[in-house]
């Protein structure tokens, strides 16, 4: 079977690999589709992020879905044929983190693809993978390409979580690419009453208003906010999307005191507006991965409660995954683009 492997940065190949056996309580994957992350990205392009460096050779991908063809001893609750989205999320279930019920920051998190660790973990974007049937949740009535979609919307009701009360509040979103687009459709299931996207992308804001943000600012015009921060700001929720200083700033002038940032975006260390922050007695909160939001996120699209489908821009035959990766760090293409694997 091919897997899509990283060497170094702009080293890609599509390589032959093993083929596992699935063992007891684990199931053997056929990939149907996998979505191409930011984090992906960064490995392709640069090797990396921030001190996170690929140190040995990494199967890439996290976003995926696939067709049960083999089950481990004692797998009941899935059948060969059923299309399942495979969470990368892959916490211990005994360490402290774990046993207190936050198994995203599990001491010995094995997420996909992920080079935080050495060895690093390796990652899902291959023919056949064998992962827990705990990891796997019956995506019937989905495309492949939807069900590949559950992780980044995982990230996004986290996030929503988060950000605590949402019924009626007002929220701007900074960054539209993939995780905005999708925190406006979290926020809005969540109950919304208005919601602003600002990005610099007049593209990205297209985006936006066809999941549904209400109103969009073009972040080029630096004043773009500027009639949102009278009267001490207008929105109750910032979701900081863009990793990139000057947005967390602007929103922040935006927001109202006692408003809540959570922050998405991993841009690097930036510095705060630490003197606003203070005396609108903002919260600033963070927000990483997910865990039980993954069934949420399938049962969801499942319900046609949320449609991530018109974020789904470009989808390519395994046999094309370099291409799929150049028109993937193409913003100006694409938003979402996905690998075709059967
Ligand atoms: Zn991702
Ligand atoms: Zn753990």
């Amino acid at each position: 079977m091919k897997a899509i492997v990283i060497h170094t940065a702009k080293d890609l190949r599509l390589e032959e690999c093993a083929v596992e056996k699935p063992g007891p309580g684990e199931v053997e994957i056929r990939l149907a589709a996998g979505g191409i992350c930011g984090s992906d990205l960064h490995y392709y392009n640069h090797g990396g992020f921030g001190t996170v460096r690929l140190k040995e050779p990494m199967i890439l991908g996290h976003e995926v879905s696939g067709h049960v063809a083999a089950l481990g001893e004692g797998v009941s609750d899935l059948a060969i044929g059923d299309l399942v989205a495979v969470s990368p999320s892959r916490p211990c279930g005994a360490c402290d983190y774990c046993l207190k019920g936050l198994p995203n920051h599990c001491f010995h998190m094995r997420f996909y693809g992920s080079a935080m660790p050495f060895p690093h973990i390796q990652g899902a974007f291959r023919e056949r993978l064998v992962a827990k049937a705990s990891q796997c949740v019956k995506a019937e009535g989905l495309s492949a390409g939807e069900a590949a979609m559950a992780e980044p919307l995982s990230v996004t009701l986290h996030a929503t979580r988060r950000a605590g009360e949402m019924l009626g509040k007002r929220v701007l979103v900074t960054g539209c690419g993939p995780i905005g687009t999708l925190s406006i459709l979290a926020a809005r299931r969540a109950g919304a009453a208005e919601i602003v996207a600002a990005d610099l992308s007049e593209r990205a804001l297209g985006f936006a208003r066809a999941v549904g943000a209400d109103r969009t600012v073009n972040l080029s015009d630096r004043d773009g906010l500027v009639p949102f921060s009278e009267n001490k700001g207008t929105f109750d929720v910032l979701y900081e999307c863009s990793g990139a200083q000057p947005a967390l700033v602007a929103g922040i002038q935006a927001l109202r005191p006692r408003g809540v940032i959570v922050q998405l975006g991993l841009g690097g260390d930036m510095a705060l507006p630490m003197m606003a922050i203070t005396a609108k007695e903002l919260d600033l909160r963070g927000s990483f991965r997910f865990h039980e939001e993954f069934a949420t996120a399938v049962k969801l699209m499942q319900g046609g409660l949320i449609d991530v489908k018109p974020l789904i821009t470009h989808t390519l035959p395994l046999c094309e995954a370099l291409k799929a990766f150049e028109i993937a760090s193409d913003k100006g293409q694409s938003m979402k683009t996905q690998i075709a694997f059967a």
